[in-house]
C-alpha cells in the first residue's frame, strides 16, 4: 500500500501520520512544492512580530521527527498531474526533474493561495513585488520576503490592506516591531466575521496601540512614490462616500483573505463546489477513484449550514486525520465546523463560534441575538475584565446557534467560546448551557460562568421577544 499525500501543511502531514500511525507497514510519501514541511503558518505573525524568535520554532514537527514517523518526504516537489486511471503522479523535483510516483491512494492537500486583490500595481507589467517592499503573506516563503524587507529596509511605517483576522494579527505585529502602521479595510467595520458592535471594540484597541484604521476604504492602487520622504510607496483608495484618500508607508501588505488551490484536481477531473473548493463527501473522498482531499482546498461541512467554504488550520487537521484513516479502508466521517475561531488582537481577544444572525437566517433558522457583558471571574479580585457577548439562538426550539466574544486576552476568551462550540456541536439548547457544571474559584471565574450569563441574558430576552 503506498499513500501520497500532495501538501505538506495541516492536512497533507496529518494525513500522513494517521496513515502511518493505524498501519506502520504502509508506505507514505508526502510532496511538498517548498522546503517547509508542517510548519505552523498560524504562528507567522509572531516570528514577525519578533515574539517567535527563531523560524525553525514554528515547526510543528522538525524533519526529522517526520522521517522518525516514517514519512517519506520529497521537498521542493510540485505536484503536476494525476494520472487517475493509471494512478500515477506527475511530479517535478527539486532538481527541475520530472517523475512518475505509482500509488494506491492519493490524498490532496494542496490548500489554498492569498486572493491578490484587482489593485493596481499588484499585477500585470511592472507590477510591484516583495522587492519594492508589497508582499502577500501565506507561506513560509512569503515570511521570509516580508522579514527581508523589515530587516534590509528597517520601513518605518506600513498599510495592511484588509483587516480580517491576519491582517489584525499583522497590525499587532508590524506595531509590536515599531512600525506605524495604517490599516485599510473596504467594509464597514474592521474583523468582519463578527458582529460590527463587537468590530467596533476591536477598532477601538487597535486606535489605542496607534494603529490609523480607516474602515469604508477600498484601496485602488500602489504605486512607486514621487518624492522620497514619506515613504516609498504610495496608496491611493477611495472612501465609501467616494472620496480619493492617499496614504504613503514604506511597506505594504496585502492580506485579503484565500482561494482554495485546486487546479490539479480539477485538472484530474475533481468536482468543485463552494467558492470553488473541491467536492468532498464526510469521508473526504473526492469522487475520483482512490482520491481522497483535505483541509483549504475542499468544500466545508458545517453542521448548522451545510456546505461552505471555512479555511481553518483546526479543520485542515481534522479533515487530514479522516483522509489518512479513509485512505487505509476506514470509515471515518468529518464531524463538521461551526467556524470556531479566536485572534488576538494586542491586549484583547475577539472569539466566534456558530453562525451570526443573518447566517442563521439563511440557514433556515428563526434567531434571535441578544447582547450582553459578565465579568470573567469575581470583580472583587484584581484582574477581572468585562467580556462582551452575543448569543444567537433559534426562538423556536430555543438552540443555541451561535456566540462571539469580545474581552481582554487573560480572560479565557477562547476556553469560553470552546464551551458555547461544544454546546453547539452537541445541539444544546441556550437553557441547557445553563445548567452546564462548570468550575469556579473566585480569581478564574464565578458561580455563573460568563458563559452562563449569557445564555441566562439571551433566554430573558428570547421569551419577551
Ligand atoms: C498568517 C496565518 C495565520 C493563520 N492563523 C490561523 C489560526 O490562528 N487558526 C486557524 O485555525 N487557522 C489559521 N490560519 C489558517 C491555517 O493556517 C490554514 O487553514 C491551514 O494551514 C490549512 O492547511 P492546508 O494543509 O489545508 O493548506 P496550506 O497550509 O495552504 O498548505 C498547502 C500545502 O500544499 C503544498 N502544495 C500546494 N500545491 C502543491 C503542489 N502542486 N505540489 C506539491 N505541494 C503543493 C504547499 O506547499 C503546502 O505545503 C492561518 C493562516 C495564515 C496564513
Amino acid at each position: 500500500m503506498h499513500l501520497i499525500a500532495i501538501g505538506g501543511s495541516d492536512a497533507g502531514i496529518s494525513a500522513a501520520l494517521r496513515a502511518r500511525e493505524l498501519d506502520p507497514g504502509c508506505e507514505v510519501t508526502v510532496v511538498v512544492a517548498d522546503a517547509y514541511p508542517n510548519f505552523s503558518i498560524c504562528g507567522i505573525p509572531y516570528y514577525v512580530s519578533g515574539e517567535v524568535t527563531d523560524w525553525r520554532n514554528l515547526a510543528h514537527r522538525s524533519i526529522a521527527d517526520l522521517e522518525a514517523a516514517g514519512l517519506g518526504l520529497r521537498l521542493d516537489t510540485v505536484a503536476r498531474r494525476i494520472d487517475v486511471q493509471g494512478r500515477k503522479l506527475l511530479v517535478t523535483g527539486a532538481d527541475g526533474r520530472e517523475e512518475l510516483l505509482a500509488y494506491d491512494k492519493l490524498v490532496v492537500g494542496t490548500g489554498a493561495m492569498p486572493v491578490r486583490p484587482p489593485i493596481g500595481g499588484l499585477a500585470g507589467p511592472g507590477s510591484l513585488g516583495p522587492g519594492d517592499g508589497v508582499h502577500l503573506l501565506h507561506s513560509m516563503g512569503d515570511t521570509f520576503a516580508v522579514m527581508q524587507t523589515l530587516e534590509s529596509a528597517a520601513p518605518a511605517s506600513a498599510v495592511i490592506v484588509g483587516a480580517g483576522y491576519i491582517g489584525l494579527e499583522m497590525a499587532d505585529a508590524l506595531t509590536l516591531r515599531g512600525l506605524n502602521v495604517i490599516q485599510m479595510e473596504q467594509l464597514p467595520e474592521v474583523l468582519p466575521t463578527v458582529d460590527s458592535q463587537l468590530g467596533a471594540l476591536v477598532r477601538g484597541e487597535l486606535a489605542s496601540r496607534g494603529v490609523e484604521v480607516l474602515t469604508g476604504t477600498t484601496v485602488q492602487a500602489v504605486s512607486r512614490a514621487q518624492a522620497a520622504g514619506d515613504g516609498r510607496l504610495r496608496v491611493d483608495a477611495v472612501t465609501a462616500s467616494g472620496d480619493p484618500l492617499m496614504r504613503h508607508a514604506e511597506t505594504v501588505l496585502v492580506v485579503v483573505g484565500v482561494r482554495p488551490e485546486t487546479g490539479l484536481a480539477a485538472g484530474a477531473g475533481a468536482t468543485l463546489g463552494v467558492r470553488g473548493a473541491i467536492a468532498v463527501d464526510r469521508g473526504m473522498r473526492t469522487g475520483l477513484p482512490d482520491v481522497l482531499a483535505a483541509g483549504d482546498c475542499v468544500v466545508t461541512h458545517h453542521r448548522l449550514a451545510g456546505d461552505t467554504y471555512l479555511p481553518l488550520g483546526t479543520t485542515a487537521h481534522k479533515q487530514g486525520r479522516v483522509a489518512g484513516e479513509n485512505a487505509l479502508g476506514g470509515n471515518r466521517e468529518f464531524g463538521g465546523s461551526l467556524g470556531t475561531q479566536v485572534v488576538k488582537i494586542f491586549d484583547q481577544a475577539a472569539a466566534r463560534t456558530g453562525l451570526r444572525d443573518h447566517e442563521a437566517v439563511a440557514a433556515g433558522f428563526d434567531p434571535v441575538t441578544v447582547a450582553s457583558e459578565a465579568d470573567d471571574h469575581k470583580a472583587y479580585y484584581p484582574g477581572s475584565h468585562r467580556i462582551a457577548m452575543r448569543f444567537t439562538g433559534d426562538r423556536a426550539t430555543g438552540r443555541l446557534l451561535g456566540v462571539q466574544l469580545f474581552g481582554h486576552r487573560s480572560a479565557e476568551v477562547a476556553k469560553r467560546v470552546d464551551i458555547a462550540a461544544t454546546a453547539i456541536f452537541h445541539g444544546m439548547t441556550v437553557d441547557a448551557v445553563s445548567d452546564l457544571d462548570l468550575s469556579y474559584t473566585p480569581p478564574l471565574g464565578s458561580p455563573w460562568d460568563a458563559i452562563q450569563i449569557g445564555a441566562q441574558a439571551w433566554a430573558g430576552r428570547a421569551r419577551l421577544s
